[in-house]
C-alpha cells in the first residue's frame, strides 16, 4: 500500500464521490417534490370519493333506505379497490355499514384516513358519519418505482465510472509514463528518453519541458566536466612548474648552503692559519706578541707579576742533519705536546716562537711559578728521553724572565730578558734554565 494516492486515482475518487453526490441530491430533491405531489393527489383523491358518495349516503339514511345504500356502497367499494375500509354509522354510533378490503394488512404504509359528517339537506342537521380508510398504493408504487429508478441510476453512474476510469487510465498513461522515468532518471548516465512529443496536451507539454530541461543539464554538465579537465590539466601544469622552481630553488639554496659552509670552513681555515701555526698546532708568533700586547696593559693594570719562558731545542740541527727533516718535524710535535701538558691555568699560552723555539706566556705569574713550571718542563722531557722506545732524545735550553710592568716600552725588554736568559743556558752548557734578572 503506497502512502500516496496517484492522481489519476485522485481524479477517479473525487468525480465519483461528487457524481454520486449530485445523483443523490437530485434523486432526493426529485423524489421529494413527486413524493409530496402524490400525497396531496391521493389526499384530494380519497376526499373527492368521500365527498361523492356522501350525499347519497345522507339521503339513503335520511329516507332509512338502508339496503339499497349498502348495495350503493357495496358497489363503490368493488369498483374502487383502493377503498380499505368504509364505515356509516348514524350519531348515535349504530353501524349501517360495513365494509373491509382483504388487502388492508398488505400495505406496507399507513392507509389515509377520511371521514365526513352527514347531514339532513332539509334541516341541516348531523345524521351520521362516514369513515373510510384509503389505501395509498400509488404511493407505495412510486416509492418503489423511485428505488429501482436509483439503482438503475447508479448502475448507469457506475458504468460511466467504469468508462470514466478507463478513460482516464488511458489518458494519463503518459504522465505515468512520464513519472516512471523520472524515476529511473540517473545524470549519471543520462537515461532520460530524448524524444518530443507531437500532442499539445498538459502531459506533453510537460514532457517536452522536461526533454528541453534535461537536455540543457547534459550539456552544461558536459560543459562543467571539460572545464574541470581543463581546470585539471592547469593545476597540474602549474604544479609542475612550481615543483620545478621548487627543485631548483632548493638546488640553489642546497648549492649555497654548500658554498657557504665551504666558505667558512675556508675563514675558520684562514684564521686558523693566521693564529696558529700548521706543524705544531700551537698559536704562531703573531698570535704571541697579540697576546703579551693584551696581558700586559691587563697585568699593568692590575700590578700584576708577568713571567715569560723561552725554550730552545738543543742541538736541533744535528737532529735533521742525522735523522732527516721529517724526523725532527715529529720531534717538535712531541715537544708541543710536552709543552701544552705544563699548561695549568686557562689565561696561560704557549706559541711556537721561531723554527725550534717555543714560548710561554705566564700572566698573574711570580718568578718563582715560572721557574716550576720551567722545571716541570725539563722532567717531562727527561722522562721522554729515558723511555726506552724513544727513538730521538734531544734537550732543552730555557730562558725565564719576570717583570711586573709599568710602562709599554718595558714590554720588549721583558722579551729581550728572556732571550738573555735563554743565551746564557747556551753559553753554560745547554739543557739548563736560566733567568736573566730584572
Ligand atoms: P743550538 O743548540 O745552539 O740551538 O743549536 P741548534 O742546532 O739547535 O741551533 P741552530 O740555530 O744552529 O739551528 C736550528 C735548526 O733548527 C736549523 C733548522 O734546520 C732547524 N729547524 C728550524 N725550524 C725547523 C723545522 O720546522 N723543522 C725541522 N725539522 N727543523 C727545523
Ligand atoms: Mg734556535
Ligand atoms: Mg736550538
Amino acid at each position: 500500500m503506497t502512502r500516496y494516492m496517484s492522481i489519476s486515482t485522485r481524479i477517479i475518487t473525487v468525480v465519483t464521490l461528487v457524481f454520486v453526490l449530485l445523483l443523490g441530491i437530485v434523486n432526493y430533491s426529485h423524489y421529494m417534490s413527486v413524493r409530496q405531489f402524490t400525497k396531496k393527489s391521493e389526499i384530494q383523491k380519497s376526499r373527492l370519493t368521500l365527498d361523492s358518495i356522501a350525499p347519497i349516503v345522507s339521503i339513503n339514511l335520511y329516507l332509512d333506505m338502508i339496503d339499497p345504500m349498502h348495495d350503493y356502497l357495496m358497489k363503490i367499494v368493488q369498483q374502487n379497490p383502493m377503498i380499505l375500509k368504509l364505515e356509516v354509522h348514524d350519531m348515535a354510533g349504530k353501524k349501517y355499514f360495513g365494509y373491509t378490503s382483504p388487502r388492508i394488512h398488505a400495505r406496507k404504509l399507513e392507509p389515509l384516513f377520511q371521514s365526513t359528517i352527514l347531514h339532513d339537506k332539509m334541516s341541516g342537521n348531523a345524521i351520521g358519519r362516514i369513515d373510510m380508510l384509503y389505501s395509498n398504493e400509488k404511493y407505495e408504487e412510486l416509492l418503489d418505482y423511485y428505488g429501482r429508478f436509483t439503482i438503475f441510476l447508479m448502475a448507469i453512474a457506475m458504468i460511466l465510472l467504469a468508462l470514466l476510469l478507463f478513460w482516464l487510465r488511458s489518458y494519463l498513461s503518459p504522465l505515468k509514463r512520464l513519472v516512471d522515468e523520472l524515476k529511473a532518471y540517473d545524470p549519471k548516465k543520462q537515461n532520460f528518453p530524448k524524444e518530443k512529443v507531437e500532442n499539445r496536451d498538459e502531459i506533453a507539454v510537460i514532457q517536452n519541458a522536461m526533454v528541453d530541461m534535461f537536455e540543457k543539464i547534459e550539456n552544461y554538465t558536459t560543459k562543467l566536466f571539460e572545464l574541470n579537465l581543463k581546470l585539471e590539466t592547469k593545476v597540474k601544469e602549474r604544479t609542475e612548474t612550481l615543483e620545478q622552481t621548487n627543485r631548483l630553488l632548493r638546488q640553489e639554496i642546497i648549492e649555497r648552503t654548500r658554498t657557504e659552509e665551504a666558505l667558512k670552513y675556508a675563514n675558520k681555515m684562514l684564521e686558523k692559519l693566521s693564529t696558529k701555526d700548521a706543524l705544531t698546532d700551537l698559536y704562531n708568533r703573531r698570535m704571541f706578541e697579540q697576546t703579551l700586547k693584551n696581558y700586559w696593559k691587563m697585568s699593568r693594570r692590575e700590578g700584576m707579576p708577568i713571567s715569560l719562558l723561552i725554550c730552545d731545542i738543543d742541538y736541533f740541527k744535528r737532529i735533521n742533519d742525522t735523522y732527516g727533516h721529517q724526523a725532527g718535524d715529529r720531534c717538535l710535535k712531541e715537544l708541543a705536546d710536552i709543552l701544552t701538558g705544563c699548561i695549568k691555568r686557562p689565561m696561560d699560552m704557549v706559541a711556537r716562537y721561531g723554527g725550534e723555539e717555543f714560548i710561554y706566556i705566564l700572566p698573574d705569574t711570580p718568578l718563582e711559578g715560572a721557574l716550576k713550571i720551567a722545571h716541570e718542563i725539563q722532567e717531562t722531557l727527561e722522562k721522554r728521553n729515558s723511555n726506552p722506545d724513544t727513538e730521538i732524545t734531544f734537550t732543552l735550553s730555557i730562558g725565564v724572565a719576570c717583570m711586573i710592568p709599568d710602562e709599554d716600552e718595558k714590554r720588549m725588554d721583558l722579551l729581550r730578558a728572556a732571550d738573555l736568559a735563554l743565551y746564557e743556558a747556551k753559553k753554560k752548557g745547554r739543557n739548563r734554565i736560566e733567568v736573566h734578572p730584572l
